[in-house]
């Protein structure tokens, strides 16, 4: 009986303190649903910079883009931080394929980081294989001199299409290394698409700066796989690809873009959120990760309208080099050790503006647990899936470094990987409501971090 009376008074105390909580979740997300600029700030980032890879000139217009949103949502400062990265270009490029007998120009895609064919076409049988053990399994002196088709299907069974992603993305890596192993003039692999349309997605490939040890590397829409796959098996099937992508043979002064509001009563602690500046050469890089960058400057110009002064610091941050380098993560984890930051978590939002369904979550569990103890506050939002291990590639270092505890936005995942690293990638593929819903959810998990702690 006892117990039973403690454990009423114990859950009478827990109610008030999320009942104050759930009142500011609920003022958090109708400041972001009814008066959130996020939408509108990806517009502009979409339509007047576009697509932005790092070391471009675009990257530099973006870099400029968002020291003026960060301002404009009120950040009490807002400063760039150096961080060198490597150019990528990709050039002209095309790609031809004898399905029927002659020769048709089919959507492909240089892939990201890769060698070209220095502008020279190269013209080659293909031979096809569907996955590592296949190509394993092959002699040198089959792969020798052709172009090695790697058609791995991106596994639809995997409901959260992050799982389908890991499983398939060795592909991309490996494809142009593992052509030169055996020989290959070139190699083609199907996109990492859960896409049932043509768009060729790129994307990085390792080994990174690495050009003696690989050979071009293009990818295929679906559509035009499934068709490169059946004429396979019945053979006779020929190539000729040319292009001109290269890295460029010096790195470029860029930047992360930060913006802060100094904490109210434990400063040198630090909240960090942020997404990528940078996107891939195609599309706008709107879901990817124009997003991100927008719901982390959102989270702070939240705050400000609302008057919410953080006991923590809270940063947003947007990350330049995400897609090929990750040298904007590293400077920030860098400059956070040189400068003795305390970092309460760092947290990254580059799953796409979908309707949030959860919070990944990498730390110990007791930090788990304290978080998990808050979770019925954001039922109401859509979002109840704590269980991933999901951060962002940004934060990572911080992470190794500092041994910050990280989280990730969980989005829903459905449809991310039919427009990651693609040309429709683009600000009309973004939905107004689930973008700022995903801006809001990341405002309340800052607020009860920055207040509760972890
Ligand atoms: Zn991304």
């Amino acid at each position: 009986m006892k117990t039973r009376v403690l454990s009423i008074l114990l859950s009478g105390l827990a109610y008030t303190c999320t009942a104050q909580d759930s009142v500011m979740f609920r003022k958090i997300a109708d400041e972001v649903m009814l008066h959130g600029t996020c939408y509108d700030n990806l517009r502009v980032l979409c339509k007047t910079v576009g697509h932005r890879i790092s070391g471009s000139p675009a990257a530099a217009k973006a870099v400029t883009w968002g020291e003026k949103a960060m301002k404009e949502a009120g950040a009490d400062k807002v400063w760039l931080q150096p961080a060198d990265v490597p150019y990528w270009y990709r050039g002209k490029e095309s790609l031809y394929l004898k399905l029927d007998g002659k020769y048709e120009k089919v959507a492909a895609l240089s892939l990201g980081n890769s060698r070209g064919t220095g502008g020279k076409t190269v013209e080659a049988p293909i031979i096809m294989v569907h996955n590592l053990e296949e190509f394993k399994a092959l002699p040198e002196s089959e792969v020798k001199g052709k172009i090695v088709y790697f058609n791995y299907l991106f596994r639809q069974d995997f409901i959260f299409t992050f799982e389908g992603y890991g499983d398939a993305v060795k592909y991309r890596g490996l494809a142009g290394s593992l052509g030169a192993s055996k020989g290959a003039a070139a190699v083609i692999i199907r996109s990492m698409s859960t896409g049932t349309d043509d768009f060729p997605h790129t994307g990085g490939t390792r080994p990174y700066r690495d050009t003696l040890k690989t050979v071009p590397s293009m990818a295929l829409g679906n559509k035009t796989a499934d068709r490169l796959e059946k004429a396979c098996l019945k053979g006779g099937v020929t190539a000729k690809m040319t292009s001109e992508c290269d890295m460029k043979p010096n790195m470029v002064r860029s930047y992360n873009v930060i913006g802060e509001i100094r904490g109210s009563e434990t400063p040198e602690k630090i909240v960090t959120i942020g997404g990528h500046l940078d996107s891939w050469d195609v599309g706008e890089g709107a879901q990817d990760d124009g997003a991100g960058c927008v719901q982390s400057i959102e989270v702070i110009r939240t705050y400000k309208a609302l008057g919410i002064r953080p006991k923590c610091t809270i940063r947003a941050v947007l990350f330049m080099n995400e897609e090929n380098g990750q040298k904007g993560g590293q400077a920030y984890a860098d400059s956070a050790i040189s400068k003795h930051e305390q970092h309460v978590i760092a947290v990254e939002t580059d799953a796409g503006g979908f309707s949030p369904r959860g919070i990944g979550l990498v730390m110990p569990q007791a930090q788990k647990d304290k978080i998990l103890a808050y979770r019925n506050l954001f039922l109401p939002y859509g979002v109840y899936d704590f269980t991933k291990e999901e951060g962002g590639s940004d934060i990572d270092p911080i992470g190794l470094k500092l041994h910050t505890p990280l989280a990730g936005l969980i989005p829903d995942s459905q449809r991310y990987f039919d427009i990651h690293h693609t040309d429709n990638d683009v600000f009309e593929n973004v939905n107004h409501r689930e973008l700022k819903l995903g801006a809001a959810v990341m405002a309340q998990f800052l607020y009860l971090v920055s207040e509760h702690g972890l």
